[in-house]
C-alpha cells in the first residue's frame, strides 16, 4: 500500500477545481487610465466601466496565449472553463456547485466483491500506486462538481504511470469482469466519474508527459493526464482543472469553439487501451486522412465507456497577430442573440461571441464592485492582422447599431482586453455573490443557430417567471447556452423548480432539433434525454458498438447509454 503522503499529494493535484475554488469577491478598483474605445481613431474614453487593478501576483497563464503556438484543443475550452486563479481567491468562502446535498440524484448499481486473486494481480501491476484507503475511494467516487451520487464508491483507486500498466490493469479487470472508471480532473458535471457498481477507478494524474512537440507540423503529442493549463504553460515557454484525456472523453469545448471547433476537431489521433487490454492507435499523424472508419471521433466523447485514452495528438495553431475585444448592450436577449446570428451570417470569423443576460451582469457588478449597464450584453473577439481585426470590428459595430444595440466599445491594448474578458471569465463565480448560500445547476442546451434567439427568449420568459435566480451565459455563435440556476439545497421545492426549468429548456431545444448537451456530456445526468434526442435506433447502434468493444460492460458502466437500451 502506498504511503499516505503520496496519495495526499496525488489527491491535491487531481482535486477538482471547484472543491478548491472559493469565490473571488474582491472589490475592484477603477483604473486610472481607461483604454476602452468606441471608435477606431478615438482616444481611450471613460465610460463608467470599472476594472480590477492588475494584480502583480496573478499568474500569467489564464486566458492569455502569448506564445506563438496555441494548442487548439485548449483554445476550445479556454473561454468557459473559466478557472479562477487561486492566488486571488478569498479563502473564507468555499463555493458549492451542483446541489451536492440533494438526494434525488443517487445512481443505482450493483456491487460484487472483487476477488482476492484480482487484487493480487492489481498489486503486482501497480505496486505502491494503488490504494484502498476509504477517504481516497470516497473522494474518487463522489464528483465534486455534480449533483449526482452513486450507491457505491470504487473498491480501489490506481494511478498508472504508463500505457503498458493501463493495458495490464484493464486486461485483469476484463478477466475478472470488474468495472473500470477512467478518471481525469473530475471536473465533469453530469456524474461521469461515479462508480455505481464499485470497481477500479483509474486515476490518470501520473500520466502527464508531453511526448513530442512538432512545431513544424503544428501538433503536440501528450499523455492524457496533463492539464490544459499545464500544456499551455509548456507551450508558452517555447494548474489544476480538466485534463486533456477527460476533455477528449467528454468532447468538450468553450467560447473559442466558434472559431476553432470542439475537441472533435482538434484531436489528430489517440492511443486507447480497449476493454480487452489491447492498445489501439486510432489514426496517423497526418492532418487529414480518408483511411477507413474514423476511430478517433468514435472515442472522442465516449466518456470512458469504450476505452482508456493513454495518448493524445493535438493540433496547434499560430497565435493571431492582433486582436480586438468589443462589448455592447441590448434592450433584450433576443436582440443580442439576433446580432450574434447576423454576425455569423455576415461571414465574419469571430473568435468569440459570448452573450450574458442582465441578471448575469448584475451578478458581476455585485461580485466585483463594477458598474456595468445591467442589460443583455454581447462580447466579441476579432483576430487576424491589425487592419483585418479593425475592419471586422467596424462591420459588427454597424450590425449592432442596426439591431437596437448601444454602448459599443472596444479594446486593443492587452491589459484592457484582459480586463474585458475577465467579466466573462468570472461570470460563473459571480453568480454566487447574489445568493452566497445557494447551489447551482448548470444547463447546456444547444440548437441550430437560426433557433437560438427564439430558444433564449422562450427560456428567459420561463426563467424570469421563476422564483429562483437564474442567469444566462451563451456561446452565442455556436447556438449553445448555459443557465446558472441558483437554489437552496435544503429546500426540495427549489431543487425541483431548478429541475423543471432544465427540463423545459431541454425539451424546447429538442423540439428545435437541438441537443440536451452542447459540451458538458451525458454522464448519468443527461441519459434520460437521449432517446428523445437521438431515437432508439441510434441508441441501439451505440449499444452494438459498446457490446462489440466491451462485451463484459466493464468500461464506465451505467454512463452515456440508457440502461434499458444497453444490457
Ligand atoms: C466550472 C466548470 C466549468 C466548465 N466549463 C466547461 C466548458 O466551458 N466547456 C465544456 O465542454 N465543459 C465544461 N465543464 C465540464 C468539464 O470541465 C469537462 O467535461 C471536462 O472536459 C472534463 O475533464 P476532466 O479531466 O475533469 O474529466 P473527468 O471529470 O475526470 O472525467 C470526465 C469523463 O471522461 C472520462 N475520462 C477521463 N479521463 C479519461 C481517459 N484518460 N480515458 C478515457 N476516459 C477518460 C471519465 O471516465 C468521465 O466519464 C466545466 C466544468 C466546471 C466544473
Amino acid at each position: 500500500m502506498a504511503s499516505s503522503s503520496l496519495f495526499s499529494s496525488l489527491r491535491s493535484r487531481s482535486k477538482s477545481l471547484l472543491s478548491s475554488l472559493k469565490l473571488n469577491l474582491k472589490t475592484s478598483h477603477s483604473c486610472s487610465q481607461n483604454p476602452i474605445r468606441n471608435s477606431i481613431d478615438s482616444k481611450p474614453v471613460s465610460n463608467g466601466f470599472y476594472y480590477h487593478r492588475h494584480q502583480a501576483n496573478r499568474s500569467s497563464f489564464l486566458f492569455s496565449w502569448p506564445s506563438s503556438l496555441l494548442p487548439l484543443a485548449l483554445a476550445v475550452s479556454a473561454g468557459s472553463l473559466s478557472l479562477c486563479d487561486s492566488s486571488e481567491i478569498d479563502s473564507s468562502r468555499v463555493l458549492s456547485f451542483g446541489g451536492k446535498g440533494s438526494t434525488d440524484y443517487v445512481v443505482k448499481g450493483s456491487h460484487k466483491e472483487v476477488p482476492q486473486e484480482f487484487m493480487d494481480e492489481l498489486k503486482a501491476i501497480c505496486q505502491d500506486r494503488l490504494t484502498m484507503d476509504y477517504d481516497e475511494r470516497y473522494f474518487h467516487g463522489k464528483p465534486q462538481n455534480s449533483f449526482h451520487k452513486a450507491v457505491n464508491i470504487p473498491d480501489v483507486v490506481v494511478f498508472p504511470r504508463s500505457e503498458e500498466e493501463v493495458s495490464k490493469i484493464v486486461k485483469s479487470c476484463n478477466k475478472h469482469k470488474v468495472p473500470i472508471i477512467p478518471y481525469g480532473g473530475a471536473t465533469s458535471i453530469e456524474g461521469h466519474t461515479l462508480s455505481p457498481n464499485g470497481g477500479v477507478c483509474i486515476d490518470m494524474s501520473l500520466m502527464k508527459k508531453v511526448k513530442a512537440l512538432h512545431v513544424e507540423d503544428m501538433d503536440v503529442v501528450v499523455e492524457p493526464g496533463i492539464g490544459w493549463i499545464e500544456l499551455n504553460e509548456y507551450l508558452e515557454r517555447y494548474g489544476p482543472g480538466a485534463t486533456i484525456g477527460g476533455m477528449c472523453a467528454t468532447r468538450c469545448s468553450g467560447s473559442l469553439a466558434v472559431r476553432y471547433g470542439t475537441m472533435r476537431d482538434n484531436v489528430i489521433n489517440l492511443k486507447v487501451v480497449l476493454a480487452d487490454g489491447d492498445v489501439v492507435k486510432t489514426a496517423s499523424r497526418a492532418r487529414k486522412s480518408a483511411a477507413g472508419y474514423d476511430l478517433t471521433r468514435l472515442l472522442i466523447g465516449s466518456e470512458g465507456t469504450l476505452g482508456v485514452i493513454t495518448e493524445v495528438t493535438l493540433r496547434l495553431q499560430k497565435i493571431p497577430q492582433y486582436s480586438v475585444v468589443a462589448i455592447c448592450n441590448f434592450p433584450s436577449v433576443k436582440d443580442a442573440a439576433d446580432v450574434a446570428i447576423a454576425t455569423m451570417l455576415s461571414g465574419i470569423q469571430v473568435s468569440r461571441v459570448e452573450l450574458l443576460d442582465e441578471v448575469q451582469i448584475r451578478a458581476i457588478n455585485i461580485a466585483n464592485g463594477k458598474n456595468l449597464p445591467e442589460t443583455p450584453t454581447l462580447m466579441f473577439e476579432f483576430i487576424g492582422t491589425e487592419a483585418y481585426s479593425r475592419e471586422q470590428t467596424l462591420i459588427v459595430q454597424k450590425i449592432v447599431s442596426e439591431h437596437n444595440g448601444s454602448d459599443f466599445v472596444f479594446a486593443e491594448e492587452p491589459e484592457a482586453k484582459k480586463e474585458l474578458w475577465r467579466i466573462r471569465k468570472e461570470a460563473l463565480w459571480a453568480c454566487f455573490a447574489m445568493q452566497p448560500n445557494s447551489e447551482a445547476m448548470s444547463t447546456d442546451v444547444c440548437v441550430p443557430l437560426s433557433h437560438l434567439a427564439e430558444l433564449i427568449s422562450r427560456s428567459k420568459q420561463e426563467l424570469d417567471a421563476s422564483p429562483l435566480v437564474c442567469t444566462v451565459i451563451a456561446h452565442a455563435g455556436d447556438g449553445n447556452f448555459h443557465t446558472i440556476i441558483l437554489f437552496d439545497p435544503t429546500k426540495e421545492e427549489q431543487r425541483q423548480e431548478a429541475e423543471r426549468l432544465n427540463h423545459f429548456m431541454v425539451h424546447t431545444a429538442l423540439a428545435m432539433e437541438g441537443t440536451c448537451t452542447g459540451e458538458h456530456g451525458v454522464g448519468t445526468g443527461k441519459i434520460k434525454y437521449l432517446e428523445k434526442e437521438l431515437g432508439v435506433e441510434a441508441l441501439k447502434t451505440m449499444k452494438r458498438i459498446k457490446a462489440a468493444l466491451d462485451p463484459n460492460d466493464i468500461m464506465n458502466p451505467g454512463k452515456l447509454i440508457p440502461p434499458h437500451i444497453c444490457f
